[in-house]
């Protein structure tokens, strides 16, 4: 087992040597932010802060087939838009930069004729159609899963099967080819895992993977390893769908003769159907198809979903503060301070969007009033509520903020604030409408009329008093004023709501609403 590392506020001591934490979010740019790969930024991102250490964003595009234009670009805008600011990345320049893989493909040739020196590689100069004719042969051989490793490798169009003439030869005529690492037979790699304890890998299961390809940019493998050593990275934490990848990791570190990071493999993230989150099942995030959900951040980010109700959520797939720690609601610098690796699950992840606009919910309730009246603003204007005195607004954002599960929800809740209602709930109206109720409101409205401070406490107590005397309960009243103020059935607290919209408008209100109502269920 590895040493374990004692962790201090400006690093970690492994045995007795102080390192600085450096972590790294290494993706492929391939087309949209996976909710999966935003965690990982997010888990490194918080590693690091925690630690005193670096948080480095290195863009891994050396895979040139599956390069798609604007990723890189789309990529670091959510990083920045969710606030995690790589310490060096793309733009950084210093010991470690370029960090962007397709720059450094020098490197990536300099390191393989090192293993090829020292023999932990080799040339392979197998067509196509060569592999294919060994997969039939192994598959008749009753094989269906063939490795090109020790089974194979004697009997393929190689280095290890050519005289050094031939080789020279083959190379010398420019002949295609790809560099293989050669995975011993019979080992044994293990890997002190910091989430998942200790994994064992024999070399059985590990092909010879190709760190070169014919086009001289190398495999993921070669490119990722060189680099974590290069960058003097000390904790890999990606997705578990890498985990298999570790021994032939090992290998490559123990053949370049350098100490491996340690490792945090993160679980998997599904669907609430248990299935893998795709792109593919979605075309909007108000049709989710059963059990689906989006794995696309954009999508969030595009509905409206708070920026800290996201990283929360994100934050919480796999992730918890520990046993008597029932907070769920965190913001970046809480999640900083509360997150460590023991605390992150082996068991993958359900996403449950319920949960995400709960957590939505809370964090608008967390925000600041000025800064949302500065957000809303614009929208009451788009909407045609002309201009509205900010003070006001602000009391208005104060008594609806914890019924609003989305900021772009508000216009249309609470439109009635800016404007009298022109519309009311026929059901509710229905239900709530009875023989004495135009009666009681205009009883009520004679009351409140005479009200020199027209406050929720005044309001209230004139409801009560005019219940009494026509022996009746509040809720006689408070139903139908509220659909003939508002025009809908459910909202904030009565009485204070009465209060914001003032005692000339109340009494509009109720004079017009009574009419238009009556009709409307006669
Ligand atoms: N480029 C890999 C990816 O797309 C990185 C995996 C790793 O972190 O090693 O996720």
């Amino acid at each position: 087992m590895a040493e374990s590392p004692f962790f201090c506020d400006h690093g970690y001591f492994l045995g007795d040597v102080l390192k600085t934490v450096r972590v790294r979010f290494a993706p492929s740019p391939t087309g949209f932010v996976h909710i999966g790969g935003l965690r990982t930024a997010l888990y490194n991102y918080l590693f690091a802060r925690k630690h005193g250490g670096a948080f480095i964003l290195r863009i891994e595009d050396t895979d040139r087939e599956r390069f798609v234009d604007g990723a890189t670009e789309n990529l670091i805008s959510v990083l920045e838009w969710a606030g995690l600011i790589p310490d060096e990345g793309p733009g950084s320049d210093g010991a470690f930069a370029p960090y962007f893989q397709s720059q450094r493909t020098g490197l990536y040739q300099e390191y393989t004729r090192q293993l090829l020196e020292s023999g932990a590689a080799y040339y392979a100069f197998d067509t196509p159609q060569e592999i294919e004719a060994a997969r039939q042969r192994a598959r008749q051989a009753g094989n269906p899963f063939m490795k090109y490793n020790f089974t194979i490798r004697h009997e393929m169009n190689n280095s290890l099967n050519m005289t050094a003439q031939a080789l020279q030869q083959a190379l010398d005529s420019g002949k295609p080819h790809v560099i293989r690492l050669l995975v011993p037979e019979g080992r044994k790699f293990e890997v002190a895992d910091e989430i998942r304890g200790p994994v064992v890998f024999d070399s059985r299961e590990i092909d010879d993977q190709v760190l070169l390809k014919s086009d001289g940019f190398p495999t993921y493998h070669l490119a990722n390893v060189v680099d974590d050593h290069l960058m003097e990275i000390t904790h890999v934490i990606r997705g578990e769908e890498w985990l298999s990848s570790v021994p032939k990791h090992l290998l490559l570190y123990e053949s370049f003769g350098w100490t491996p990071p340690r490792m945090a493999h993160l679980p998997l993230i599904f669907n609430p159907d248990g299935s893998k989150m795709s792109k593919r099942d979605i075309q909007s995030l108000d049709e989710l198809p059963d059990g689906k959900v989006d794995p696309d951040v954009a999508s969030y980010i595009r509905k409206g979903y708070e920026k800290t109700a996201i990283i929360n959520y994100i934050a919480l797939l796999g992730w918890n503060p520990g046993e008597g720690d029932d907070r769920q609601v965190f913001d970046l610098d809480e999640l900083v301070h509360a997150f460590s690796l023991e605390r992150v699950n082996k068991s993958a992840a359900i996403f449950d969007l319920k949960k995400l606009q709960w957590l939505n919910k809370e964090h608008i309730l967390r925000r600041d009033t000025a800064a949302l009246t500065a957000q809303l603003q614009p929208a009451l204007q788009v909407a045609g509520y002309g201009e509205v005195a900010d003070d006001y607004l602000a009391r208005v954002i104060a008594l609806m903020k914890e019924r609003l599960y989305f900021t772009g929800d508000f216009v249309k809740l609470a439109g009635y604030f800016f404007a009298d209602p022109l519309a009311f709930d026929e059901g509710a109206a229905r239900k709530r409408w009875q023989a004495d109720t135009n009666d009681l409101l205009a009883q009520f409205a004679g009351a409140i009329h005479r009200l020199e401070s027209f406050t929720a406490a005044a309001i209230e107590e004139v409801l009560r008093q005019v219940a009494e005397a026509n022996n009746t309960s509040g809720g006689k009243l408070i139903h139908p004023i509220r659909l003939a103020v508002t025009g809908v059935s459910v909202g904030p607290g009565l009485f204070e709501l009465l209060e914001l919209l003032g005692k000339e408008t109340v009494l509009r209100r109720l004079k017009k609403s009574m009419e238009i109502i009556a009709k409307m269920i006669a």
